[in-house]
Parts: structure tokens; sequence; C-alpha cells
């Protein structure tokens, strides 16, 4: 395949590629990244470097049950996009209990070719991002109500993301003070 793509396309392939896969056999189970985690450990990604062209900005989402502000990248969505186009990537829509749906992604096989042929420069950006800091194991992302957490299962460490802790909502304006109220 002669795809060019940007570092950030590529390390986000990479990335969804650390979490899923494609079934190789009839008795193989496939594996799935769902959105949520993949978005918060983008939005990691982009506070810690590995992602350099992406942004987040507070976007509304459905967490936990709930419509939320999360820290999401508009960008990596969007490469996400491109990286199905390419045929790179899969997209499972799931139907939840609490009716909306949610998507989760997994790499095609011609993903993991594309990902065994990186530089490794980019697989260890993604290295880095997953890495426990405790034991230098690849982390999780797990959902707890008031946040996604890195968790490494080997030693019980657990690490939030920030992912829910929204700066600037674009909605709040200050409250304006007609003349009449301010102090003489
Ligand atoms: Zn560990």
């Amino acid at each position: 395949m002669t795809t060019s793509m940007t570092p950030d396309q590529l390390r986000n392939l990479i990335l969804i590629s650390r979490f899923s896969s494609p079934a190789e056999s009839a008795e193989d189970e496939e594996r799935w990244i769902k959105k949520i985690p993949l978005m918060a450990l983008i939005g990691r990604g982009v506070k810690t470097n590995v992602f350099t062209e992406y942004d987040i900005a507070p976007s509304l989402i459905e967490y936990h049950g709930d419509t939320q502000f999360a820290n999401m990248s508009k960008e990596g969505e969007d490469d996400i996009k491109d990286l199905r186009t390419l045929g790179l990537v899969e997209r499972l829509k799931l139907a939840t209990k609490h009716h909306y749906y949610v998507s989760a992604y997994r790499v095609t096989k011609a993903g993991t070719d594309f990902v065994k042929d990186a530089d490794p420069a980019h697989h260890r950006a993604i290295d880095d991002l997953l890495r426990c800091a405790k034991c230098g194991d690849q982390v999780e992302v797990i959902i707890k109500s008031n946040n996604p957490y890195l968790r490494c299962r080997k030693c019980d460490m657990e690490e939030e993301l920030h992912f829910l802790d929204i700066e600037e909502v674009p909605y709040v304006t200050s409250p304006v003070f007609p003349e009449i109220w301010l102090p003489k």
C-alpha cells in the first residue's frame, strides 16, 4: 500500500492496534476498543505531545448513562474516519441499555500490516503513552463514574485521566450587571 499518512494518523492507528485485533481464524476472537477509552487515551496523548497536530475541546458525549462534556479531539476523530476510509480500521456500532449507540473500533488485517511497517519511533511514542509508571507493562483503560482511569493489572496501579474535567465550558458567561447596580 502506498498510502501516505501523517505521523498523528499513524500513531492513532498504532494506538487502536494495541487494544484491538481482527480474527485470524474462525475460532479467534476479535477485540475492539470502545470510543470513550480510545478518546481518553488520545486526549492524554495530546497533553503529552504524542499527537502534535491534535487539539482537545469540550464536546458533549454520553458517559456512564449521562450527557456530559468531555475533552474530545476533533482531529483525532477525523483521523479515525480517514483510517476507516483507507480500510485500516473498522467501526462497530453497539446499542447500550441506555438506548444510545457507542462506537467500537478495531484494526483490520491491512491495518495490522501497516502498523508492522511503521517507523519504530512511532511505536515508541505509543509505548510511552501506555507504559505503567511502576512496572513498565502496558496499561488498560477502565471507566469509572467520575473519569476514565489507566489501570495496570500487574501492579494494581490506577491513574485518573482528566477526560471529563473541563476547564472552559463554552456556554458559561460572566454575569452581566446593569450599571445601576454597580457600586458608585
Ligand atoms: Zn504496572
